[in-house]
């Protein structure tokens, strides 16, 4: 893999965290602690690196 495709990909996602509302699966910012769906404060948070798919 290129040096620079191998930073793009760090850059773009293997450190990055994704928040989802347990309640009704809404994507949320880092920065909301609430969901603006349904208001639930039950967030989960993932390595969205996990998700990466091919
Ligand atoms: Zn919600």
């Amino acid at each position: 893999m290129p040096i620079l495709t191998a930073v793009k990909k760090r850059l773009s996602g293997d450190t990055a965290v994704v928040y989802e509302c347990r309640n009704c699966g809404t994507v949320l910012e880092a920065n909301e602690w609430t969901c603006s769906c349904c208001g639930s404060i039950e967030i989960a948070e993932y390595e969205s690196g996990e998700y990466d798919a091919p």
